[in-house]
């Protein structure tokens, strides 16, 4: 490495865990920064060094900007890996650890509040050529005569989202123009409480779209390339559940039109650093729909069939080195499957923090899984309650869902309740096993197994 010896890791769990592997293997030092409520997390008793940054709320620990840098100070570390949530799409951290003369892990400040409003976001991207949902130009303006000639011209159902929108969160279905302005309203309150801006969009509500994204690595030196894409269309309430690469049935040419759109765009914008761009995919067309300015949880499918490290590549390029992998170098092998295991009632979706006591991890060909739990852990209650991702990896697809299945069966984790046998039912479904099921899918499914349980 040339300019980064020593990162601190500001975020916890499974991905902060994840980092600290990546720059170990790089030979790096880490500094793990950690809330009142996470002392025995993995990461934190393998660092080099550790501060504590404040008690376990997250606005008075990993959202507490001046308490990271000042970490980042104390320990003099050289960059800052923000993982994702917390602080990761935050434009104003990225530019005050920039401006505190350490390196950030991710794009430039200037990007990362372009993608952070998804009405700029759009806009960029459709200039740069790539196709984006039929919606607004841009934020709504005040007069509701103008909302209403807004959505009739892009035809009804539409979905009000909020301009700075995150999380699933803010999204509202209208089916007709009675309902439009309590929509508008509604969705404003909402944006303004949760995101601090109240600016709000339409855009086209596609009925069955699939999820598919596109992983991109770009450098500092104009050098851009696709890792293809990943399939995450079982949800529930907007928040992803399960994710795989390739998407089935995506024809490869298909894949490489739209990735290069994607590399494209990245040169335009000046992107530096991994992203994501999501899209929805509805009767074999291409709809962006937002980028995401970080590495993303489901980010192992994308390493299992393309063999390149993305947090390693991720760290690399914040060094200042180029991208050594071409595009035409790259090669999709097999099929991967990606199950988020969340420490939940599997049908009820009521959190189940407490204490782990018996944990066995699967193992076996094929089979990683990135999870900072042990036996004797404690899930604190006040952070999300995912606790670990188990990935799968084999020739084609069928072998990748039985590796899974064999793969949930052999996991084992007590003492608290576990989404694993939601999993197990998902596996179980013949449309998922037939694949390419749309992002209503799950929530249906849902409903008719809310019955059983
Ligand atoms: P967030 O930033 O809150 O995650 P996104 O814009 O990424 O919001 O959308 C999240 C999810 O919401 C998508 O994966 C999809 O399931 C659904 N969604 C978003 N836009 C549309 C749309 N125009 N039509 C139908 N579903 C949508």
């Amino acid at each position: 490495m040339e300019q980064i010896q020593k990162v601190l890791i500001a975020n916890r769990g499974e991905i902060a865990l994840r980092i600290h592997r990546a720059c170990r293997e790089l030979g790096l030092r880490t500094v793990a920064v950690f809330s009142a409520a996470d002392r025995e997390q993995k990461h934190v008793l393998l660092a080099d060094e550790t501060v504590c940054i404040g008690p376990p709320q997250a606005t008075r620990s990993y959202l507490n900007m001046p308490s990271i840098i000042a970490a980042a100070e104390v320990t003099g570390a050289d960059a800052i890996h923000p993982g994702f949530g917390f602080l990761s799409e935050n434009a104003d951290f990225a530019e005050s650890v920039t401006r505190s003369g350490f390196i950030f892990i991710g794009p430039r400040a200037d990007t990362i509040a372009l993608m952070g409003d998804k009405t700029a976001a759009k806009r960029a991207m459709s200039e740069a050529g790539v196709p984006c949902v039929p919606g607004s130009d841009g934020a709504l303006g005040d007069d509701p005569a103008e909302w209403r000639e807004i959505a009739e011209g892009i035809g009804y159902p539409v979905l009000v989202k909020a301009a700075a929108g995150g999380g699933g969160r803010g999204m509202h279905v209208v089916h007709r123009p009675a309902d439009l302005a309590d929509a508008i309203g509604l969705a404003r309150q909402e944006a303004a409480t949760a995101f601090g801006n109240p600016a709000v969009f339409l855009e086209k509500y596609l009925t069955r779209p699939r999820h598919i994204e596109i992983q991109v690595l770009c450098d500092e030196h104009g050098h851009a390339i696709h890792l293809g894409e990943r399939d995450c269309s079982l949800q529930r309430r907007h928040q992803k559940v399960v994710e795989e690469s390739p998407a089935p049935g995506l024809p490869a040419d298909q894949r490489a039109e739209i990735g290069a759109l994607c590399v494209r765009a990245c040169q335009q914008i000046g992107y530096v650093g991994a992203g994501t761009f999501e899209f929805l995919y509805e009767d074999g067309q291409f709809y962006f729909i937002e980028m995401n300015t970080r590495i993303q949880v489901e980010h192992p499918v994308t390493e299992a069939v393309t063999g390149v490290d993305l947090v390693r590549a991720q760290i690399e390029i914040a060094d200042g080195q180029p991208l050594r992998l071409r595009q035409e170098q790259l090669r999709w092998e097999g099929h991967a499957i990606e199950c988020r295991i969340n420490a939940e009632d599997p049908f009820r979706f009521t959190p189940s923090p407490g204490e782990i006591t018996s944990f066995h991890a699967p193992g076996g060909p094929g089979v990683r899984i990135d999870s900072h739990v042990y036996r004797g852990y404690q899930i604190p209650p006040h952070y999300d309650s995912m606790i670990g991702k188990l990935i799968v990896h084999g020739r084609n697809r069928e072998i990748a869902l039985a590796r899974m299945r064999g793969a949930l069966e052999e996991l084992v984790l007590e003492g608290v309740k576990t989404n694993v046998p939601l999993h197990l039912r998902i596996l179980a479904d013949p449309a998922f096993q037939q694949g390419g099921v749309s992002i209503h899918h799950l929530e249906q499914r849902l409903n008719e197994w809310r019955d059983d349980h």
